[in-house]
């Protein structure tokens, strides 16, 4: 029996596959992960510029969750710095808080509405849609044409590549409207960024004599040579049945990253969405989120593209008929557990990819 047999092989070194892999650990099973990438923390990576801010290499993660037990799992590998996540819109050249909210709506139309001015605002425009299917069912059946326009057609056209008509409801229906003056992005229980960044938790996540992390190894050249007790394979679940029934599309970006040595605060929030102009979607000055105290500052704006690494499952039914087919095939893997993003084929945010994983071990252990 070669070694590797006892040995459980993980494939990716994101969330999905380091909290499978911490998991097993403890459990006192001996796990080995691999991720193609030159670092652990998948897509949540973040590290220090050639200036020294702390950027998110792609694209920025605020980690938010109302789920207690996935807060305290990730509290025993970081600490925790309080954020709260604020983003504006630009419109014709002004910023706006988004999600919409009742000073959206004052400031953008010159009206002094209070919570039932602007509940009855949203009723008095919105264009009732029954099913609500798509996207631009969501919208329009809640805050109608024109701030449908302003706000939501252009950003999603730009991010997807594809009108909100094209795209199911679950996409904009994650973007609350408010008839209050929050203008918090998220609202959920806890809110906070690693005090000392993400790849410093999936550090202290990895680390566990139990545990060895191969970086710059791609799953192909490992699944050829090796026969493991199991596999939990993280990455696309196309790539892994080599495309055989054609490939899952997923969106990509580019992130341009920059940064103002002279300027020590670029913008007045964490995130500037741009749904109407330029080709980027959006642009984040890293500072807010992480507090760090610099001279200068670090942003990143955001350009959608269908090229590129798989960052976005786009959900339109077609793809999840497609997924169906892959994962009926995967049921057939009984020696591999697929879990996360790329493998379940789902926009997960990172508690919901924990959460995902913790199940996944659990039945795994089972
Ligand atoms: C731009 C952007 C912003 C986001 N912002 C937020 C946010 O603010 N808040 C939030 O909660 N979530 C956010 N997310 C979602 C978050 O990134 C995901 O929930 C999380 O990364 C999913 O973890 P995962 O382990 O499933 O996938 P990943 O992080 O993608 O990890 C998978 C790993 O598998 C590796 N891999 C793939 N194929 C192979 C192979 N063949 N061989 C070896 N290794 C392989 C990859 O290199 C990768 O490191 C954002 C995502 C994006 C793209």
């Amino acid at each position: 029996m070669s070694s590797a047999v006892s040995e459980i092989l993980i494939v990716g070194a994101g969330y999905a596959g380091s909290v499978v892999a911490r998991e097993l650990a403890d459990a006192g099973k001996r796990v080995r992960v691999i991720d193609k990438r030159p670092h652990i923390a998948g897509n949540a990576f973040d590290e220090l510029d050639a200036h020294g801010v702390l950027v998110h290499r792609y694209g920025p993660h605020i980690f938010h969750t109302n789920a207690e037990r996935i807060w305290e799992w990730l509290s025993r590998f970081t600490q925790w710095r309080e954020y709260e996540h604020r983003v504006r819109g630009v419109v014709d050249g002004r910023e706006y808080p988004f999600p919409i909210n009742r000073d959206t709506l004052n400031a953008l139309y010159g009206l002094d509405l209070d919570e039932a001015g602007a509940a009855a605002f949203f009723e008095r425009v919105r264009e009732p849609r029954e099913p609500v299917r798509t996207s631009e069912d969501v919208v329009l059946n809640s805050v109608g044409r024109d701030l449908y326009e302003k706000f939501f057609l252009h950003y999603t056209r730009k991010q997807w590549g594809l009108d909100p008509s094209e795209l199911k409801a679950g996409v904009a229906a994650r973007i609350p409207v408010r008839t209050n003056t929050d203008d918090r992005y998220f609202t959920d229980t806890f809110q906070a960024m690693p005090k000392l960044g993400y790849t410093k938790m999936f550090e202290a996540i990895l680390d566990h004599p139990n545990i060895r992390v191969e970086l710059d190894v791609d799953f192909e050249d490992v699944r050829r040579r090796g026969t493991f007790a199991h596999t939990v394979y993280t990455g696309p679940i196309d790539a892994y049945f080599h495309h055989c029934h054609g490939r899952l599309p997923y969106r990509s970006l580019r992130f341009a990253h920059e940064h103002l040595p002279d300027v020590a605060e670029y913008q007045s929030v964490g995130t500037v969405n741009y749904p109407n102009d330029h080709a980027y979607t959006r642009i984040t000055e890293f500072k807010h989120l992480t507090g760090q105290q610099h001279a200068g500052t670090s942003i990143v704006r955001e350009y959608p593209q269908a090229e590129g690494d798989p960052y976005y499952p786009i959900p339109r039914t077609e793809n999840e008929l497609l997924f169906k087919r892959y994962e009926a095939m995967s049921a057939d893997e009984r020696d591999v557990t697929f879990v996360g993003r790329l493998a379940q084929y789902r926009y997960y945010n990172m508690d919901q990819v924990v959460g995902a994983a913790l199940a996944a071990v659990r039945r795994l252990l089972d």
